[in-house]
């Protein structure tokens, strides 16, 4: 088992590519990144890295055995981190399928080759071995205002299509380290926020329609609440969960930041009246509230006592800094939302695997 290489699917999405970025920043070791390409993933996420030798990006699917069992047997890895997912809510109530075929049948095709693999280990290296399962708190459901915030001990309750596979996916690792003592980790984590965000989720999209002049949509009344944390430090929690986490167990991951959409979207847009003055009135002039999400969940709040606690992990950011800190990339890359916003990102696929 090559000691420093790690697995990780879904790295050329929103948290994989920020997970990867800092992965092979900090010399950690040689990153096998395993990413599908849907339109969720972006090659110049990891722009920065495509020509590091500790990155080699492969083009597949985790419900591919094949590909998967040829990466393990190639690359030995000591880890595997599944960040591949179809993620998007709004997508998962109009075309679930994919959800299906990814976050369930995807994980579990995924678990099998991870489980024949470490199963073929010498004793040792099995014990150090790790396969870490990004999740999200939406499997827990909604609370109501008065509830107190998730912890790991709540019992699932998911809501939407996408919970609902996620939690599907979330008992299948719990089952292999229950039946086959695959030392797996799983994480759940709140909503996420920063640099390279696709803009179809609230923070980048308000930006990007501000900035564009077009309305920013708000669901319902914009009392939903959402805990947020800024990708970094999602990140960070990761890499601390994989190095001293218990197998077998889960870690909630927060920054303890409840919002309503609605404190979100005025936050963006004072945030943008000041770094991008308009010149006349203020960003928060093209607000507008349109029909609200079915189903949609009122409230997820995040207990991060135990990672806080076990695992010494606190986040760097508050909401007020980790915002700015978005707003200000966003600026800086107008660049990469454009190529995003008008498809051109999707290219690289075709310019890379035209013999396919
Ligand atoms: P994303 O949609 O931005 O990226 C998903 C990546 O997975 C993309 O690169 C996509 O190409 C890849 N992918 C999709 N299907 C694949 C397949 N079958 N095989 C290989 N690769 C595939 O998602 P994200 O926001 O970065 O989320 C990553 C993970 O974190 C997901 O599992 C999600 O459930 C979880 N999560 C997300 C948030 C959040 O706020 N974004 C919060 C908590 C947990």
């Amino acid at each position: 088992m090559g000691k420093k290489t790690i697995i990780v699917t879904g790295g050329a999405g929103f948290i994989g590519s920020n997970f990867v970025n800092a992965w092979v920043g900090k010399a950690l070791g040689k990153v096998i990144n395993l990413d599908k390409l849907t339109y969720a993933g972006n090659m110049e996420n990891l722009a920065g890295i495509s020509q590091h030798p500790d990155h080699v990006f492969v083009h597949a699917d985790i419900a591919d055995r094949t590909a998967v069992k040829a990466l393990l047997d190639t690359h030995q890895p000591f880890a595997v981190v599944n960040f591949a997912a179809e993620s998007h809510v709004d997508r998962s109530i109009h075309a679930p399928d994919a959800f299906i075929q990814t976050n369930v049948v995807g994980t579990f095709n995924l678990l099998e080759e991870v489980r024949a693999y470490w199963q073929a280990l010498p004793v040792d290296a099995q014990s150090q071995f790790r396969f870490l399962h990004v999740s999200t708190d939406e499997v827990y459901g909604s609370l109501s205002a008065s509830d107190p915030a998730f912890k790991e001990s709540n019992t699932y309750q998911p809501n939407s299509p996408y919970s609902a596979s996620k939690a599907a996916s979330d008992h299948l690792v719990r089952a292999y380290h229950h039946t086959y003592g695959l030392p797996t980790l799983t994480t759940n984590c709140s909503n996420n926020y920063g640099p390279y965000h696709f803009p179809e989720k609230l923070i980048p999209l308000v930006i990007h329609n501000a900035l564009s002049g077009k309305p920013l949509p708000i669901y319902g009344n914009g009392s939903n609440i959402r805990d947020w944390l800024y990708v970094e430090d999602h990140c960070s929690a990761i890499r601390e969960v994989l190095a001293r986490g218990i197998p077998g167990e889960t870690y909630n991951i927060g920054g303890w930041n409840e919002k309503t959409n609605l404190e979100v979207v005025h936050t963006l847009c004072d945030i943008l009246d000041q770094e991008r003055p308009k010149a006349q009135g203020s960003y928060r002039d093209q607000m507008t509230f349109v029909k609200d999400r079915p189903g949609h969940d009122a409230r997820y709040a995040i207990d991060a006592t135990k990672i806080e606690q076990e695992l010494g992990w606190k986040p760097e950011e508050t909401f007020e800094t980790g915002i700015r800190k978005t707003v200000r990339w966003y600026l800086e890359h107008a660049e990469w939302v454009a190529r995003v916003t008008s498809g051109e990102y999707q290219h690289w696929l075709s310019k890379n695997y035209h013999e396919r």
